[in-house]
Formats: structure tokens, C-alpha cells, sequence
């Protein structure tokens, strides 16, 4: 067997054959969602067809989507087509706005997750001699137990330690020899931070080498600073509740795009306007489907995630098609000034500065008739204490950077070290002042 693969099989099957399975797994997956649940009856009798009119690969296309207020509507379980009996885990998303997103497993659902979040780890190269420092939160959160059962699924040691309490992180992560990380972007930014303060030296203190980003999205100028604080290698990892968590695509070796899991998962573009499916190497919407999921299926989901898909083999070997990292959920985009901007765009632009920290806050406002942005960007240490610094021509860089990559010109506000609020989660960089304003 091939120690570069978990499943040397599968993970380099050419691609004709991958896709012959999809479409085989996708016509028995539709048959079972509309056996099995109203909703999903319910929308291919209002598209006039039946999974017995799936025959080809582009008749995917006449099955009508899934969407979040199809969770929502059907809120907690409206979906499942199981019985309760045959539930063994439930998790979910937070639900800041409305109903959140129910997610429940099956046996069977939860041994193919443990297996494809084995897979994913043993694809950033991870192995059973590794030390996994588990830093997403426990519970009903998918990130905490699915890199759980991943890291186990490998043989590796894993250290639990869940969100929060960061001091005693840095002690644990040096005490018991941590050798990879798992946990938001923004939280390993925090830990880079708690370290300095500490007076630990990633590099010469800790074992760290690898660690698994996910859950928002991250420009690549934060992993680049990532990399250089902690001394390791960032892996991009994606997924969401509708799915399964994560264990739905994972960064190889070669950082050029996420590999989708192909025999469990089909990945579709579309413009998200039209709904019109888009080839590889176009930008739009991700659409998944669940191929193998017993418990609560999605056909057709539609992500608001926006990227592109790539299927030319990688150089790791993978014949599995990449899916770029994700800018921004089409829900985050922001409408500033009649331009359409994602967080994460400002966040490249800022973040190439070694003068600046990773902490930033966008403030959108609309006092009267215009509204307001402003970008409020801590200094890095170094820069705050260095009399010679200047700081107007640092701020007319950063305004020009902005301008280029947004056509924005945003009130720009450097600000102290520490003066932007910290989060041990997901990272909130947008303050939208302007609901409920006309
Ligand atoms: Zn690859």
C-alpha cells in the first residue's frame, strides 16, 4: 500500500470511473430521498419528474435544489428519512439567525464521516504517532468531534482541549508535545498572540508542524502569517452541518484547491443568480449532494459558498476534483457604496503589512443619506513601540492597497495592540450598523 494515501483505491480512481459512480450513487440517492421523505417528494412533483428521469449526468441538472429554509421550514428533523430509532448523533449549527441547521447520523453516516475525516487528516499528513491538539469547541458543533473521530480514525493521540481558555491551551499544547493544530483561523492567530505574551517560541518550544484551519473563511495573506508565527504548515479544510461537518474537501500537500471527496459527495457550480450549472474553471456557487447519507440527504444543496471547481489531476497523485479555497458565503458579501465586497478581500489587503496585527473590524454605518466604512486595523507590536514610524504614509499604502483590490476607499483607523475585542471561535469582523437604516 502507497503510505501517501489512506485509500490509495479510491483517492486515484480516473476520473471516468469516479464519475460513473456518481451517477450511479445520485440516481439511488434521489430514489431514496423521494421514497423516504415528503419534502423532497413534494419538490420532484412540483418539477414534474421522478428519479426514474435521471439518466445521464446532465439530467442532474433537472433535480430541483435544496436550500437552507428547507432546514429551517422542516426544523428540527422535517428531513430525515429514517425512523428516530435509526438516529445514533445528533449535531448543529448555531442558528444566529432563525432556526439552525439540524444535522443527524445514522450508523452508518457515522462511520463514513470517521472514515473521511481519517482520510482528510492522513491527507495533510497526519499519522498515528502525531499529537492532534483539538482546539475547535466540543458539542453540538461539528468541529470538535469530527476532528475527533478523524484523529482517532488515524491512531493519533488526541488532546481534546475544545475552544476557550487559551493560556492553558499554549501549557497543554507544550506539555504534552502537540505536533498538529486544529481550530479556526482567527483562534490561531489568538494563540500565536497568547504565546508572544507568554514567552513561548512556537518554534524552539513547541512540536507543532502542521495545522487543520476551517470553519470561516481565511485569505491566504492570513495563512502565510499563520505559518510564519506558529512555524508550521496551514491546511485549508472545508465542510458544513448540511453535509456532514467537515470531511467534505481537504487541502493536499500541493495548496492548490480543497480535494472534494468525490465517491461520497457530488460538487456542482452555479450561477447563483440563474441557478445554471457552470463548468470547471468557472466561478460560482458550490452545490453539494450527499451521495451516501442515510439519515438526512441533501440533494442539490445549495451552499452560498462561492468558488470554482478544478478537475485536472493534482500532482499529489489525486484524481479527486479541488475546489478553490472559499472567498466568502454569498451571505457575508457586503454591498458597500453599490460594490460588492467580501470580508476576506479586505483582510488580503491589510494583512500583506508586516506593520499591522491579524485583527481587524469593518464598521458599516448609514448616518444620513451615505453610508459609512471604516476599517479599524490594530498595529503589531513592533510598529506601536517604534518612534520612527510613519504612520501617514503606512495609512495612504494601506488606503491604496484597499482601493486596488475593492475600488473602495474606506476611513481608515489604526488602532492600538489589543484594542479590537478577541473571540475564541469564529472571529466576527463585520459590524453592520446600517439594518434597519433607509
Ligand atoms: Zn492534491
Amino acid at each position: 500500500m502507497d503510505k501517501n494515501y489512506w485509500n490509495h483505491q479510491i483517492e486515484t480512481l480516473p476520473r471516468k470511473e469516479l464519475e460513473d459512480i456518481q451517477l450511479q450513487l445520485f440516481r439511488e440517492r434521489a430514489k431514496y430521498c423521494y421514497e423516504n421523505s415528503s419534502v423532497y417528494r413534494k419538490k420532484f412533483k412540483e418539477a414534474t419528474i421522478t428519479p426514474e428521469d435521471i439518466k445521464t449526468q446532465s439530467d442532474i441538472q433537472k433535480v430541483p435544489f435544496t436550500v437552507k429554509e428547507d432546514f429551517r421550514d422542516n426544523y428540527p428533523l422535517g428531513l430525515l428519512c429514517v425512523g428516530a430509532d435509526d438516529v445514533v448523533e445528533i449535531h448543529s449549527s448555531s442558528g444566529t439567525t432563525g432556526n439552525p441547521v439540524v444535522g443527524a447520523y445514522t450508523k452508518n453516516d457515522m462511520d463514513v464521516w470517521r472514515e473521511l475525516m481519517a482520510r482528510s487528516l492522513y491527507t495533510t499528513g497526519v499519522r498515528s504517532d502525531d499529537v492532534v491538539h483539538i482546539s475547535y469547541g466540543y458539542g453540538l458543533f461539528t468541529g470538535g468531534l469530527g476532528f475527533h473521530y478523524g484523529a482517532q480514525g488515524v491512531g493519533a493521540t488526541v488532546v481534546p482541549a475544545s475552544a476557550g481558555m487559551t493560556q492553558r491551551q499554549v501549557k497543554l499544547m507544550k506539555d504534552l508535545g502537540a505536533t498538529v493544530l486544529c481550530c479556526t483561523p482567527s483562534f490561531a492567530v489568538y494563540l500565536a498572540e497568547t504565546m508572544r505574551s507568554e514567552k513561548v517560541n512556537p518554534r524552539s518550544d513547541l512540536k507543532l508542524k502542521r495545522g487543520l484551519f476551517g470553519a470561516e473563511p481565511w485569505s491566504e495573506r492570513i495563512r502565510e502569517r499563520i505559518e510564519l508565527e506558529l512555524g508550521i504548515e496551514a491546511f485549508d479544510v472545508y465542510g458544513l452541518t448540511e453535509l456532514c461537518g467537515p470531511g467534505v474537501s481537504i487541502e493536499c500537500g500541493a495548496h492548490n484547491g480543497l480535494h472534494i471527496w468525490e465517491d461520497h459527495f457530488l460538487a456542482e457550480t452555479i450561477d447563483p443568480k440563474t441557478g445554471e450549472t457552470l463548468q470547471p474553471g468557472e466561478k460560482g456557487e458550490l452545490v453539494f449532494t450527499s451521495l451516501t447519507k442515510t439519515g438526512l440527504p441533501v440533494l442539490r444543496y445549495r451552499t452560498r459558498d462561492i468558488s470554482m471547481l478544478e478537475t485536472e489531476k493534482c500532482s499529489c497523485g489525486r484524481t479527486h476534483a479541488r475546489m478553490l479555497k472559499v472567498a466568502g458565503r454569498s451571505d457575508d458579501m457586503l454591498k458597500i457604496k453599490g460594490v460588492n465586497v467580501f470580508p476576506s478581500q479586505i483582510e488580503y489587503a491589510i494583512m500583506g503589512f508586516p506593520e499591522l496585527a491579524c485583527q481587524y473590524l469593518i464598521v458599516l454605518d448609514r448616518p444620513g443619506a451615505l453610508d459609512t466604512f471604516t476599517v479599524k486595523v490594530e498595529l503589531a507590536e513592533n510598529a506601536a513601540k517604534d518612534p520612527q514610524i510613519d504612520l501617514s504614509n503606512l495609512e495612504r499604502r494601506i488606503l491604496e492597497r484597499i482601493h486596488n483590490i475593492t475600488g473602495l476607499c474606506p476611513d481608515l483607523e489604526l488602532v492600538k495592540p489589543g484594542a479590537i475585542p478577541r473571540t475564541e471561535g469564529k472571529a466576527k469582523r463585520v459590524l453592520d450598523l446600517r439594518q434597519g437604516k433607509t
